[in-house]
């Protein structure tokens, strides 16, 4: 396994997104938080989303925050972007050889091709995958996610386990994601950072000769995307 561990900042948009995901944990569901338990206040929200909803309300209170806005992005990013942009790429590099090879070259310019752009894919990179590599992608630091092409990062992606056990045994967290990789492909992990986000292309599914981007796109998986899984197969597709 190589690691790959592009030098990691901090931009200063960290704290925003930071907070934008936070706010969507405790906005809608509980169980996100890394610990639980009875709070004496009889709150059921963790420190940090208790924290989270007194800054919220500081900085709204101020002026500083307008949660319209709010709201407008976190609706943007659940119902409007989501992991069917990055299947359209996919899809397109499976179908185009000239833009796959673009899509490797330079994947913001690619990827912008298609019109997915905006916040957390300024900077983006298109690992492959083959029989020789198999890639994976994390934010050991925290959670940071490709949002144009794969939308929100689901909750594992952000849990503690799997960014420190994807780094240190990368198959064992294939396996519990019911993928095998053969022992001779090598398994690379992308260490993402508030700059630098990836796109895994996915393996093209045998028996798809012909297929229309439509019909392939239904074959890539958000974890296919990830690494975490691989595109299904047309018979999955049936299914
Ligand atoms: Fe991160």
């Amino acid at each position: 396994m190589v690691r790959e561990r592009p030098g990691v900042r901090i931009s200063p948009a960290a704290p925003a997104t930071k907070l934008l995901a936070t706010r969507r944990v405790w906005g809608q569901n509980k169980w996100m938080t890394d610990h639980h338990h009875n709070h004496d206040e009889g709150s059921e929200l963790s420190d940090t989303a208790l924290r989270v909803r007194a800054l919220e309300t500081l900085l709204v209170d101020k002026g500083y925050v307008d949660p319209a806005a709010l709201d407008e992005l976190i609706d943007t990013y659940e119902n409007k972007v989501g992991p069917r942009n990055g299947a359209a790429v996919i899809a397109n590099a499976w179908t185009d050889e000239e833009y796959r090879q673009r899509l490797l070259t330079n994947a913001t310019a690619a990827i912008a091709e298609l019109d997915f752009v905006g916040r957390q894919g300024e900077h983006m990179v298109a690992v492959e995958n083959t029989e020789k590599t198999h890639n994976m992608i994390v934010c050991t630091l925290c959670s940071c996610y490709p949002w144009p092409v794969l939308g929100l990062p689901p909750i594992w992606y952000k849990s503690p386990p799997y960014r420190s056990r994807v780094v240190i045994d990368p198959r064992g967290v294939l396996a519990d994601f019911g993928v095998t990789v053969p022992e001779n492909t090598e398994v690379r992990v992308w260490d993402s950072t508030a700059e630098v986000r990836y796109l895994v292309i996915p393996q093209r599914p045998a028996g798809t000769e012909g297929w229309s981007k439509a019909k392939l796109a239904e074959l890539v998986t958000r974890n296919s995307m990830i690494g975490t899984g691989t595109a299904i197969s047309p018979d999955e597709l049936e299914t």
